[in-house]
């Protein structure tokens, strides 16, 4: 089981951040932005509440951009790394996604599904037990659903 709260940070050190409440779920998205800003096949956030997340050190940069999905989304990272840390939606839909790399412990991070497989990169094994989807999920209920039930945290608020 997974402690709460969590912490992270950046590559260098001069951002940390620290994680109040239970993640909403962890999946890949495979979507070219996702590609391009990790310079690597896909990224794994976990999903979690806007309330529950502080940068304890450090003050990010922000940056700015249009989805695959058209939504205006933005980006906070290190200014001296270049490390991203996190990513939210303009206005504010309450959610933030957190990039599991950037965590202390990650032994909880586990994806239970994988998003925007038209872009997936073909040498990319998608294994049959996980959701995916071609685009974005219209509904991620399923996906929420799946999380809870690996049990990694107690309760999901
Ligand atoms: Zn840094
Ligand atoms: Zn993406």
């Amino acid at each position: 089981m997974a402690r709460l709260p969590f912490e992270g940070g950046c590559q260098c050190g001069a951002l940390r951040y620290r994680v109040t409440q239970a993640p909403i779920m962890v999946y890949n998205c495979h979507c070219t932005n996702c590609q391009r800003i990790g310079g690597g096949a896909f990224s794994t956030p976990a999903t979690i509440l806007e309330a529950s997340f502080a940068f304890v050190s450090g003050t990010p940069q922000t940056i700015q951009w249009a989805a695959d999905s058209g939504t205006t989304r933005f980006g906070w990272f290190c200014r001296v790394c270049g490390c991203r840390i996190v990513h939210g939606q303009q206005p504010s839909n309450g959610i933030l996604s957190l990039r599991t790399g950037t965590l202390d412990d990650r032994s909880w991070v586990q994806p239970v599904g994988d998003i925007w497989t038209r872009s997936a990169q073909p040498w990319v094994t998608i294994p049959p037990e996980r959701q995916r989807f071609e685009r974005q999920p219209t509904d991620y209920a399923p996906l929420v659903a799946a999380f809870r039930q690996l049990g990694h945290f107690p309760t999901v608020t």
